[in-house]
């Protein structure tokens, strides 16, 4: 049994990682301010701490005898960042700075990081492998690549394990359905069921992969028991893509196109290297999930 520590635990993803670490035994702590987080998302085997990760003097203590540190915490949506970057930085930058210091003192066997595919930007090649550079096109992805490279840091220079795992479009449970933080395949979710038409941006025709939490979720485990420790980013996505007029034909409906944003138009995963260094390949594809969540929405055809 390992001692866990997630931030961002009631979040989508943090709180599916919880899940995946109960059910295999471990003990898990899980540190969220909850501002975009709900409390009914934390498993109630988890102990949850209210609290800023911003605020050092609030999380420093619950650190001490932790194995591995999940940071999944993050104002975690690129529009958003445009609008409010100083806010963004905060939230992004100085809460893994702490997370870091805080996981250093304490002796953590290892810190996985969740980045985010957004750090490649538009590329002219695709698919997106780890040996491209980094080309960041919004503050959110710029936030999310200065938490790679600390982590990078602290590894060499703190001799800290750490890890960053790069996430394209996640997709299950426990996703925000409105919103600005919401994610394309739940608002069309939420559009459908509310009889509203799915408001496309642009022309559709922007490609995205798409991959399941719960792959996600096996990848960060698989990270945390791997030998890799030197903060090396590794991709954890599909390796197949999907146009949001596809996406919006699965969820099925009347459509109408609203104003394109500044926003890459592909970013196909290369997932070679996740597959040799920490053994993972995704399971499950968004056509298998799309019946099961139009049930769950009460959704037909
Ligand atoms: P989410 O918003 O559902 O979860 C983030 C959680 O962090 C929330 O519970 C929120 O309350 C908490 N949080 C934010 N700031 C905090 C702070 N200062 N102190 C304490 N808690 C704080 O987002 P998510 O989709 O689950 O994303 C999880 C991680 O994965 C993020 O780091 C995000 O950047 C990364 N990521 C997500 C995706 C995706 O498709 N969802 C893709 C790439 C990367």
């Amino acid at each position: 049994m390992k001692k866990c520590l997630v931030t961002g635990g009631a979040g989508f993803i943090g709180s599916n990682l919880v899940d995946e670490l109960i059910e295999r035994g471990d003990e898990v702590i899980v540190l969220d301010n909850l501002s975009t987080g709900k409390r009914e998302n934390v498993n109630p085997k988890a102990k949850f701490c209210k609290v800023d990760l911003r605020n050092m003097d609030e999380i420093r203590h619950l650190f001490n005898g932790v194995d591995y540190v999940f940071h999944e915490a993050a104002l975690a949506r690129v529009q958003p960042s445009i609008e409010d970057p100083i806010t963004y930085h905060d939230h992004n930058v100085n809460s893994v700075l702490n997370v870091l210091v805080a996981a250093k003192d304490a002796g953590v066997k290892k810190v996985v990081y969740a980045a985010s595919s957004s750090v490649y930007g538009d590329q002219e090649k695709m698919p997106l492998t780890e040996d491209m550079p980094a080309m960041p096109i919004s503050p959110y992805a710029l936030q999310k690549y200065i938490g790679e490279e600390y982590c990078r840091l602290f590894s060499y220079v703190y001799k800290l394990p750490t890890v960053c795992l790069r996430y394209f479009n996640v997709f299950g449970p426990n996703m925000a359905t409105e919103g600005a933080y919401a994610s394309v395949v739940a608002i069309f979710g939420s559009q459908r069921k509310n009889n509203q038409p799915l408001t496309i941006v642009g022309d559709g025709e922007q490609l995205r992969t798409y991959t399941f939490v719960k792959d996600i979720a096996r990848a960060n485990l698989l990270a945390a028991e791997s030998d890799i420790s030197d903060g090396r980013a590794i991709n954890a996505g599909q390796s197949n893509e999907y146009s949001v007029n596809q996406i919006a034909e699965m969820i099925g409906g009347p459509t109408i196109n609203i104003e394109p944003r500044i926003e890459p138009r592909r970013n196909l995963c290369g997932n070679a290297l996740a597959k040799e260094l920490l053994g993972w390949e995704p399971r499950v594809k968004l056509e298998d999930w799309i019946p099961e969540y139009k049930k769950e929405l009460g959704i037909d055809g």
